[in-house]
C-alpha cells in the first residue's frame, strides 16, 4: 500500500484517492519535512512597529505578532529571513519604513518558522 501511495510513508496514515502509484507523505508529514517556509511579513507603525505574518497564500495569518520600538528590528528580521541581501532590497525596506508600512517576503527555516507558530 505504501508503494502505491495509499498510506503515508511517514506516519502510515491512510491517504485518499487518487493513488499516484508511488510513495508519498500526508500533508502533515510533508509540512514537517519542509525545511523552508515562505512567509509574508506585513508591518506598520502605530505607537510602535507592529509586525504580522502571513503564510504564502496571503490569507492564513500566523499566531505570533510582534511589536518593536525601533524599525531596526524589521531590517534585522529581513536580513535573518534572507530578504535584505542586495542593496536595492535594503533600500526598498528602508523606503517602506520611511512611509510607515510595508511588506517583505521572508524565507524562514523550520526553527524561525516554529517560533511564529507559537
Ligand atoms: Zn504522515
Amino acid at each position: 500500500m505504501r508503494e502505491q501511495g495509499q498510506i503515508c510513508c511517514g506516519c502510515r496514515n491512510r491517504l485518499g484517492p487518487p493513488y499516484p502509484g508511488r510513495e508519498r507523505y500526508c500533508d502533515r508529514c510533508a509540512s514537517q519535512r519542509q525545511t523552508h517556509h515562505r512567509i509574508y511579513l506585513y508591518f506598520f507603525v502605530r505607537t510602535g512597529w507592529h509586525c504580522q505574518f502571513l503564510e504564502a497564500d496571503l490569507k492564513t495569518s500566523l499566531p505570533r505578532r510582534l511589536t518593536f520600538q525601533s524599525p531596526d528590528k524589521i531590517l534585522e528580521m529581513a536580513k535573518a529571513g534572507g530578504a535584505a541581501k542586495q542593496l536595492h532590497d535594503i533600500a526598498a525596506i528602508e523606503h517602506a519604513i520611511a512611509v510607515g508600512r510595508g511588506g517583505i517576503w521572508l524565507n524562514l527555516n523550520n526553527e524561525q518558522y516554529g517560533k511564529l507558530k507559537r
